[in-house]
């Protein structure tokens, strides 16, 4: 068992629409991520991974249920606090890469510190060191348009990092990149989130990535379950989630820093 929780959501469910067209995208899903852990969120296409990433990175509010991230509650804090969150604790990896075209690869890995206000100097140390851990540092200047698939998402990857953020979200960081390139991505987000002693949800419907992980939740049709289940988007239990949820006080992790 970890020292602190980091991500903790009890009974989180979100549905859309109403009436003959509502959509149960999330049903009571409740879990624990401690402190340092990487862990793979698996599971088909329309099983609820982007819901559940956009709860925990205060993009989305649940329809009912509560989710604490670095010992907040997401679920009632203000517009302007979760905010603050999203730039000071949370970062996300998605699968479009959402670098700025335009911009160098340096200047877009610096956009979060800029935003948070770090001086000149000390930036372009941080980000020098950054692209260099992703391996580009050969490349800080080039335009991130010019620049691969592969080696975008690595900028990503560097910019995600950047603020050392307390908790790191990616939503199917390989899904537009080939198998190799996508498995190389994969490696060295594990190598980095532990170096970075950053605490990781990824979410991939990419069976052949999840050893990678410390640990792996499954979603199906909106259920989640500890572990991989056997059959791709088959998870047996529904009611196994639950067990999963140590008793520990809601709040009282607070691991930032
Ligand atoms: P995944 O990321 O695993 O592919 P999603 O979380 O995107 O799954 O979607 C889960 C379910 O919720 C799907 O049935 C999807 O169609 C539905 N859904 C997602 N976003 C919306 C939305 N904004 N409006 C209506 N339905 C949505
Ligand atoms: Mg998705």
């Amino acid at each position: 068992m970890s020292d602190a929780t980091i991500v903790r959501a009890e009974g989180l469910r979100r549905s859309y629409g109403s009436g003959t067209a509502k959509v149960e995208a999330l049903r009571g899903v409740s879990f624990t991520i401690g402190a340092g852990e990487l862990v793979v969120l698996r599971g088909r296409s329309g099983s609820g991974k982007t819901t559940l990433l956009n709860l925990l990175g205060g993009l989305d509010r649940p329809s009912d249920g509560t989710v604490t991230v670095a010992g907040r509650r997401l679920d009632t804090i203000s517009s302007a606090q979760l905010l603050e969150l999203r730039r000071e604790k949370v970062s996300y990896i998605f699968q479009s890469f959402g670098l700025i075209p335009i911009l160098s690869a340096a200047e877009n890995v610096g956009v979060p510190l800029r935003l948070l206000g770090v001086p000149a100097v000390q930036r372009e140390e941080r980000v020098k060191v950054l692209l260099q851990l992703v391996g580009l540092g050969d490349h800080m200047r080039q335009r991130a348009h010019e620049l691969s698939g592969g080696q975008q998402q690595r900028v990503a990857i560097a910019r995600a990092l950047a603020a050392k953020p307390t908790l790191l979200l990616a939503d199917e960081p390989t899904g537009q990149l080939d198998s190799r390139t996508g498995a190389q991505i994969m490696n060295l987000l594990r190598t980095l989130v532990h170096s970075e002693g950053v605490t990781a949800l990824i979410a991939t419907h990419d069976t052949s990535l999840m050893e990678i992980a410390d640990r792996v939740l499954t979603i199906s049709d909106g259920v989640l379950t500890e572990g991989a289940a056997e059959t791709p988007g088959a998870a047996e239990t529904p009611g196994a989630a639950e067990s999963a949820v140590p008793a520990q006080v809601t709040g009282a992790a607070e691991a930032a820093g």
